[in-house]
């Protein structure tokens, strides 16, 4: 229960608006030192309710503190991101009359800038572009009470430390620190020894299985059937909101095109697309403009999109633990999801990685023997990853 916390009744409110009922592990371990204004260090990843458990204790924070300072600085790595953690911040924060503004690169200034001027109490960045604010003279650090620091990883991994010291450098001293990230490389460790005092330390576990409420399947096909495999199953299946991931951003653009020509109602975000195209597609995906979202592994992670109900891999992913990571975008937060990978037989060392790294092997659909002749390509598909031959007599999706 959220009431376990010291929230003011506006926020409990809020809590409540959202539909959370009770927190989560990250919330429940994260947000008692939070709220004691401790620094903090928490491995918690997207999807762990990370966002709301540093967003309450701030808010809780700034409910006593005078309004039009900037109190506190969330610095995240991208701008889709900072969008979705201003966006909670807005839902949260309703009634509070706290402001929040997202600062990141790629549009124009002016906005921002009036935002900044006018001492919104949270302000939520990308290192690149609130430092060029800072050169400006755009923002005031003097009154920063809280300091975020999330997805710490991906910032590192994407070049962001430098500009993160230099923004620490000019934040006072006497401010609370708190750090989120997925993994804990040394550079991070040592960042948050150097910037924090005696932090509280949570750690939630990677999944190293998901959710149990997702159901998995795999349909063996020749590469060039991949398309019409799937325009049948989007067609055949019970599919609302369908999450689709490729290889490559070229694979990403072809897919979605094939399908707005065959009438489904698709789009794509890749990191060749621009911001407002990117906005476009996800703003559609989440309205239900849009009931399909092609996307690469790159330009879909850390992304929060609710209510997928289906996780598709068109290609499977190169690295194992993207798979984890992909299927989890659907059956976030207790709801259930379906997951399918499209899988041809120069797929069979990545799917017995995967395989191996879920600890299990995945059920294969029916669906290919009333498709495509059965025994010899799944035969062989299962003997090069040396995997038993699956059992039919299942249903076609069988539950994890
Ligand atoms: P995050 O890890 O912050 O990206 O959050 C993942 C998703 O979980 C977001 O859509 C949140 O709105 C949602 N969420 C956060 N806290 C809770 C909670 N206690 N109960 C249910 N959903 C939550």
């Amino acid at each position: 229960m959220f009431t376990q916390f010291k929230l003011d009744p506006i926020l409990l409110e809020s809590v409540k608006r959202q539909g959370y009922t009770s927190p989560t592990p990250v919330q429940s371990a994260g947000m008692p030192p939070a709220l004691e204004g401790r620094d903090l260090v928490a491995t918690a990843e997207t999807g762990s309710g990370k966002t709301a458990a540093f967003l309450l204790p701030i808010m809780q924070r700034l409910l006593a503190e005078p309004r039009g300072r900037t109190q506190a600085l969330i610095l995240c790595p991208t701008r889709e991101i900072a969008l979705q953690t201003n966006e909670e911040a807005a839902k949260l924060g309703r009634g509070t009359g706290l402001r929040s503004v997202a600062v990141y690169g790629g549009v124009g200034f002016e906005p921002q800038t009036k935002a900044l001027r006018t001492g919104a109490e949270i302000v939520v960045a990308t290192p690149g572009r609130l430092l060029d604010h800072m050169g400006r003279g755009n923002v005031n650090f003097r009154n920063l009470r809280v300091l975020i620091l999330d997805e710490a990883d991906r910032m590192l991994d994407m070049g962001f430390i430098p500009d993160i010291r230099r923004i620490l450098g000019s934040l006072p001293q006497n401010r609370q620190t708190m750090l989120f990230s997925a993994t804990m490389p040394p550079e991070i460790l040592s960042l948050s020894n150097h910037f924090m005092k005696s932090p509280a330390r949570v750690a939630i576990g990677r999944p190293s299985t998901p959710p149990k409420t997702i159901q998995q399947a795999v349909y063996a096909a020749e590469p060039q059937e991949k398309t019409s495999l799937l325009l049948g199953l989007i067609r055949s299946e019970d599919m609302d909101s369908v999450l689709i991931f490729t290889r490559t951003k070229h694979r990403a653009d072809r897919l979605a095109n094939q399908l707005t020509r065959a009438g489904i109602r698709a789009a794509c975000i890749h990191g060749d697309r621009s911001q407002h195209q990117r906005e476009e597609a996800l703003d559609g995906f989440r309205r239900g403009r849009y009931r399909i979202l092609v996307a690469t592994d790159i330009a879909a992670r850390g992304l929060d999109i609710q209510g997928v109900t289906h996780v598709i891999n068109y290609d499977l992913p190169p690295i194992p633990e993207d798979y984890i990571h992909r299927i989890g975008r659907t059956a976030r937060a207790g709801a259930s999801g379906q997951a399918l990978s499209l899988v041809t037989r120069e797929d069979a060392e990545a799917l017995r990685d995967i395989e191996m790294t879920l600890g299990r092997e995945l059920p294969l659909s029916e669906l290919r023997k009333r498709t495509i002749a059965p025994e010899q390509p799944i035969a062989e598909l299962r003997r090069r990853t040396r995997a038993p031959e699956p059992d039919y007599s299942n249903a076609r999706i069988q539950v994890q």
